[in-house]
């Protein structure tokens, strides 16, 4: 979808990823099929481009480098990839700034989790510092008894423990920062996930105005202590008295963003790229309230009804396998005006 987007700006692009069936490379420009720390290859990709981006965040950050070390320029930089790669600089960094966040440990071993447990309360949640997403990597912790097992059941690796949010509803900011510091954020959606993977996102968010307001001015915060460049996705909490807390940021164009495409004049996949080549943010106010479906797994095999369903905007990725679980696509339908 940024590919797409970057050739309707006249833009060319080639796409390097470890698999040679990545559905972006059915529709770049160029292709290169290499591991991300291949030093050849990623020579001959900085030989070819005047600006890298990525859209999958476990790149490691020292790809990144090399490619900077090549006099390439690479949005979003290092920095903001790697304290969003590790639940506990993430977490850290919010700390940093200010900005609420549910209370967390750094756990090394299962005795580690016992003395946290004291502290946060349970149940609490067991996550990998790095590498997660839709939920994997993840476990509740409901008493000491149970820490062993939940530590053996992440795979024994480098963790967090959280305290378990009693959140009324989960809220996302699709915020884009240019070069020169220009900002514009997205108005939140609500996220609804179902066994830790996102299943719908609805526009607007039914919080109150004040609750929205501020949830932007904290991803605001957000990138602009990262220095960012790019599109972000910034998840957050949304407890019973108002506040808000970050769970986590995401440094690319989000799943919780994928109805901007057919809600707003300019979507976050152009957003991204406008950014990270140095145009002017396009404008971010929706004309039409949205709701934004995944398919996941075999949800994708309904796509001839979908198809023949006029309300329905269908995406499909193109992905080679279906999963359980694995998001194949999503439907976006406009749900009336966008309340001014
Ligand atoms: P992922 O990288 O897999 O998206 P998240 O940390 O966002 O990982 O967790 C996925 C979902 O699990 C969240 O959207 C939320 O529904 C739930 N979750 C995660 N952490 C917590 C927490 N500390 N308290 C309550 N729910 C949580
Ligand atoms: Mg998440």
């Amino acid at each position: 979808m940024l590919v797409l987007a970057a050739a309707r700006l006249g833009f060319d692009c080639c796409v390097l990823a470890p698999e040679s069936d990545s559905p972006a490379m059915r529709v770049a420009s160029s292709q290169i099929v290499a591991a991300y720390d291949d030093d050849a290859a990623l020579a001959a990709f900085a030989r070819q481009c005047d600006v890298a981006t990525f859209e999958f965040e476990n790149v490691p950050a020292q790809t990144i480098l090399h490619l900077q070390e090549q006099a390439l320029v690479v949005a979003p930089g290092p920095r903001a990839l790697a304290v969003a790669q590790d639940r506990v600089s993430e977490k850290t960094f919010f700390a940093g700034r200010g900005i609420g966040c549910a209370p967390f440990a750094a756990i090394d071993s299962a005795t580690d989790i016992l003395d946290a447990l004291d502290r946060l309360g349970s149940p609490a949640i067991l996550k990998t510092r790095r590498e997660g997403y839709d939920g994997k990597g993840q476990t509740v912790v409901t008493s000491a008894q149970d820490a062993h097992d939940a530590f053996d059941r992440i795979g024994r690796l480098p963790a967090i423990l959280e305290g378990k949010a009693a959140f009324v509803r989960e809220l996302s900011v699709i915020i884009a920062r240019g070069w020169s510091g220009e900002i514009a954020a997205y108005p939140p959606g609500w996220n609804q996930h179902e066994a830790g993977i996102l299943r719908r996102t609805v526009t607007p968010a039914p919080s109150s105005p004040d609750t929205l307001a501020r949830a932007v001015e904290i991803a605001r915060s957000l990138v602009e202590g990262l220095d960012y460049v790019g599109v972000m996705g910034v998840e957050l909490f949304e407890m019973a008295d108002g506040a808000l807390w970050v769970n986590e940021i995401a440094p690319r164009v989000h799943n919780t963003g994928h109805w901007t495409l057919d809600a707003c004049e300019v979507d976050q996949f152009e957003q991204h790229i406008r950014a990270i080549a140095g145009w002017p943010l396009g404008p971010t106010q929706p004309f039409a309230a949205a709701e934004m479906i995944n398919l996941l797994g075999a949800d994708a095999d309904q796509w001839a009804k979908l198809a023949g369903d006029p309300g329905a905007r269908l995406w499909l990725y193109g992905k080679s396998g279906a999963a359980p679980g694995r998001k194949m696509g999503h439907v976006n339908r406009l749900t009336g005006p966008f309340p001014s």
